[in-house]
């Protein structure tokens, strides 16, 4: 049998519809070593095929040639190995991609890769939307449609992967793309085994950041996993009052409840936390706030990420000016915080979470024609 979807990491496909064949990436190493035990091959089999998809970019199974041919053939009828293709792209001149991402359901994500030195770098979604609903980011404009399977995790990987130059590798996992990673903690999990294996992406859980919003139980769960992932919490806000604002989940569990959890991540992992802080102009930008977070982080071996808003089509919010930043790095700075402002790399192709999507036709080439 023939694969109706005839689609290599490089190339982009449409997907056939009413394929019933499962989604290869979607079985984690155990559950393949499990289907190839009982189809009578031994255990080794499934990593020959991770090292096929991942390491040697090969997504059809008739070239996997160190596998038996009958092999080959149970599956490529039993597993589909792409369900997705990019659907539309846009590349910024300071060497950021950004990819739109079909499901096969329709639904499109977005990722992005980053060139910086000899870090090649991807943001990667774990949700179609987001049921978040921070004020100021595009994600959650729509709520959330659901969460993402393992295996389009992992492609939007595969799809990022196949834009780089023969020889380059991935060095650097976020999740920080549309959606809740800790909402979909299993599925995220699921995914990052992959890309930390040898034969997937070899990528060190050091390299590899999950951000969050703060959730409390899932931060927990992710403590217990005890994989040594970074931890990017979103705070935004340093009180109850302006968190619960522009993050309304806050409302139910509260800045310290988020803070107690990153301590408790901290402690069983030893990986130092970092915090996000989305600077918006006139709105968490001043003094005050500087001062208040100064007080909340001094104790805690952190970083804190300042990220200038990027600002969104119909949202009200603006990127504070370059003296107001300057000064809310200085009071940070002065009161001895670790802090590092991140530059808006790729802000001219809509990098920040979401805001492809919604201009899609505006400014992005679609790749389905060429
Ligand atoms: N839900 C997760 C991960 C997704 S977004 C989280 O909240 O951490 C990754 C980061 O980008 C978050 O800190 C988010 O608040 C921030 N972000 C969202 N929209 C943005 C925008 N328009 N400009 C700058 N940062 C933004």
């Amino acid at each position: 049998m023939s694969l109706p979807v005839v689609q290599d990491a490089k190339g982009a496909a449409t997907v056939e519809t009413g394929d019933s064949r499962r989604h290869l990436l979607d079985l984690s190493l155990n559950e393949l070593q499990q289907w190839l035990a009982k189809a009578g091959q031994p255990k080794f089999r499934a990593r020959q095929i991770v090292h096929w998809v991942f390491q040697r970019r090969v997504a059809d199974f008739s070239q996997m040639s160190d596998l038996p041919k009958a092999l080959r053939q149970r599956l490529d009828e039993s597993f589909r190995i792409l369900v997705t293709s990019s659907s539309a792209s846009v590349a910024s001149s300071d060497g950021t991609d950004k990819l739109l991402v079909r499901l096969p359901d329709g639904g499109e994500v977005e990722c992005v890769l980053l060139r910086d030195g000899t870090r090649r770098s991807i943001c990667v979604s774990s949700q179609v939307g987001c049921a978040m609903g921070c004020v100021f980011c595009a994600s959650g404009l729509d709520g959330v449609d659901r969460n993402l399977t393992t295996g389009e995790i992992l492609e939007q990987m595969l799809l990022l992967q196949a834009r780089l130059a023969e020889g380059e590798r991935l060095s650097h996992i976020v999740m920080m793309g549309m959606g809740e990673p800790l909402a979909n903690l299993d599925r995220v999990l699921g995914a990052l085994d992959v890309a930390r294996s040898r034969d997937g992406l070899g990528i060190s859980p050091r390299r590899i950041t999950i951000s969050t919003v703060g959730l409390p139980p899932a931060m927990d769960r992710l403590s217990k996993a005890g994989v040594p992932y970074n931890l990017a919490v979103s705070l935004h806000a340093p009180n109850d009052s302006l968190r619960s604002e522009l993050v309304p989940v806050n409302r139910k569990i509260g800045i310290n409840a988020v803070l107690d959890a990153a301590d408790r991540y901290f402690d069983s992992c030893g990986r130092r936390l970092t915090f996000e802080y989305v600077l918006l102009g006139g709105i968490n930008d001043r003094e005050k706030e500087a001062r208040e977070l100064v007080k909340l982080l001094r104790s805690r071996t952190v970083m804190l990420n300042v990220i200038p808003y990027n600002p969104v089509a119909g949202l009200p919010y603006v990127t504070p000016n370059n003296r107001a930043i300057a000064e809310f790095r200085k009071t940070l700075e002065q009161g001895g915080i670790n802090v590092k402002f991140r530059q808006r790399k790729g802000s001219e192709i809509d990098a920040a979470c979401g805001q492809l999507r919604r201009n899609r036709g505006s400014t992005a080439s679609s790749d389905r024609d060429s």
